[in-house]
């Protein structure tokens, strides 16, 4: 993706408020992120280890997403977790669950979407290769890695569909 400023990034949540949005965590190191290699920018607030957020570009437009990080996946020591976007294994925690607050009224009425995702929302480099998660790895399939990255997009529009699903 195109690399982001921190105030595009600020500019971009969907689903908290503007208040919220100042103060959120950006990191401090944008200008080094691997950009060319990323699918979405994900990050855990370095002030406040309860909070992630992603920014995703979706037919030009960013799209972020303010996420709590509801639990690590403490299902015992040997359990593997599965990311829902990348398809990544992992276990010791390397996955968690984040849920979004939805948009709108329905957001207001306390509901949130739930995904257990790679708590450090480093999929996009695990799917590459530039990082390897512990004790798991991306599962063995004969697929390109074209697909792959196609499959995780996939993913991860739906998530965003779902956080900002208009009410019934
Ligand atoms: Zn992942």
């Amino acid at each position: 993706m195109r690399p982001l400023t921190e105030r595009e990034i600020r500019a971009s949540f969907i689903n908290c408020s503007k208040g919220e949005a100042k103060r959120a965590g950006v990191p401090r190191d944008l200008p080094d992120q691997p950009w060319d290699d990323l699918d979405f920018l994900g990050w855990r607030d370095p002030g406040a280890p309860e909070r992630a957020y992603l920014v995703a570009e979706r037919d030009g437009a960013l799209v972020g997403v303010a996420l709590r990080v509801t639990s690590g996946a403490a299902r015992g020591f040997t359990a593997r977790s599965m990311c829902s976007f990348c398809l990544t294994t992992h276990t010791n925690g390397g996955v968690a669950l984040m849920s979004a607050r939805r948009t709108g009224e329905a957001g207001r009425q306390g509901n949130s979407v739930g995904q257990y995702l790679c708590a450090d929302l480093a999929c996009s480099l695990y799917l590459r290769g530039g990082k390897e998660a512990a004790g798991g790895g991306v599962i063995d399939e004969s697929l390109t890695l074209e697909d792959k990255l196609a499959r995780t997009r996939t993913n991860l529009y739906a998530f965003l569909d779902k956080v900002a699903a208009k009410p019934e």
